[in-house]
């Protein structure tokens, strides 16, 4: 069942159109991650959502009620702010407690639920301290507090780990992945960090200027990418480009590079590419699809062999970044941890040609 509807949503600000004619349609329980670059409008998609920004066109529905007109505390939506907004003077209790005591819900029921998801979040050791006397990542769970109290229909989330540091972020990114398994709510949660997107996604909602580039699940959008900016988009290290003219050879194409790189493309894929034959285009190959051949390997039907040379090698401990050179452009491949080279050497890599692209550079759609 569909809970949240946006149809055809539009947001300006004085001359400047923020967003610009959203459609969206997001189910029951789903958890929906509006991801984007700095100022592509998610936020105040967010906050056109939760009543705390004007829709100036179209229509916003919860649970099959247009809200255009109804206040944020009419909603039936809890917010989670990227910078808690707790109460300073408030004990942990009483900031989570907080919209129930203005509910006036009976202090028994509001004890029973302020304890309960406490509870949920492990932090009813702190019930009783001030939020100054917590870490950021404890403020950030009497945050989510607050909200799951409410018992909302809808959970919104705008950047809410972006003031913790890298491992408190991956800590509370499993935190809110289990208690929406927990809960369910229909969730919309912003973030402009691709991997926060993947992880936490049932559907991943790509803006770009104010409109949706391309929505689906985060493999959907991972794997076949609509256009060069979601292939850009996700993905870290991110996917190479590197200009290619599209060539026939033998029985299939290959993208020529250059003078002496030409890398076919396997026979059931050159269909698809034969009409843009002699084009200029853009290879597109993710640096995980660049991997080194095993000793006296040749290379899988669908792999190509190509020789460079090593430019600057940047171990991570998991897998081993390198950089060279490729027909002029700098291109990097993921390879595993213990295939560090040292820069200048010449290594040979297989291309995985069942899973690189081809882009329209007139239009930035993948063929
Ligand atoms: P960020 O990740 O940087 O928060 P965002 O995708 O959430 O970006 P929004 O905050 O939704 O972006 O802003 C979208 C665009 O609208 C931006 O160009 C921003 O400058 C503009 N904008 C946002 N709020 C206002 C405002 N109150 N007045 C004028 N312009 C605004």
């Amino acid at each position: 069942m569909t809970h949240l509807t946006l149809d055809a949503v539009h947001k300006y600000y004085d001359d400047f159109h923020a967003v610009r004619g959203v459609d969206l349609a997001i189910r029951e329980g789903e958890f929906a991650v509006l991801v984007g670059p700095s100022g592509c409008g998610k936020s105040t998609l967010l906050r056109m959502i939760a009543g705390l920004e004007a829709v100036d066109d179209g229509e916003v529905s919860i649970a099959g009620r247009v809200v255009n007109a109804l206040r944020p505390r009419d909603r039936n939506v809890a917010m989670v702010f990227q910078n808690y907004a707790l109460y300073p003077y408030l004990s942990v209790f009483e900031n989570i407690a907080f919209g129930l005591r203005a509910r006036k819900v009976p202090d028994a029921e509001t004890g029973r639920r302020v304890r309960e998801a406490a509870e949920t979040l492990g932090i009813t050791p702190l019930l009783d301290r001030l939020p100054r006397q917590l870490s950021g990542g404890q403020r950030q769970r009497v945050a989510i507090g607050r909200a799951i109290v409410r018992d909302a229909g809808v959970f919104l989330f705008d950047e809410p780990l972006s003031n913790l540091d890298a491992q408190l972020r991956d800590e509370m990114r499993v935190e809110i992945k289990r208690l929406h398994q927990e809960i369910g709510k229909t969730t919309v949660y912003v973030t402009h960090d691709q991997i926060e997107a993947m992880t936490l996604a049932d559907r991943i909602v790509l803006l770009r200027d104010g409109v949706i580039e391309q929505e689906g699940t985060p493999l959907e959008l991972f794997e076949r990418p609509a256009t060069r900016f979601v292939a850009g988009f996700l993905g870290s290290p991110r996917m190479n480009f590197v200009p290619a003219t599209l060539v026939e050879d033998g029985d299939t194409v290959a993208a020529r590079l250059s003078a002496d790189v030409a890398l076919r493309f396997p026979a059931d894929r050159a269909a698809g590419f034969r009409a843009h034959l002699g084009r200029e285009l853009v290879f597109g190959v993710r640096p995980e699809h660049l991997t080194r051949p095993r000793t006296g390997e040749q290379g899988r039907p669908g792999q190509e062999a190509l020789t460079v040379t090593v430019d600057l090698v940047q171990p991570t401990g998991t897998r081993t970044y390198v950089q060279f050179s490729l027909a002029g452009t700098e291109v990097t491949a993921e390879l595993a941890a213990h295939d560090v080279e040292q820069p200048g050497t010449r290594i040979d890599l297989l291309a995985d040609m069942a899973r690189a692209i081809l882009i329209d550079p007139e239009t930035d759609r993948v063929l």
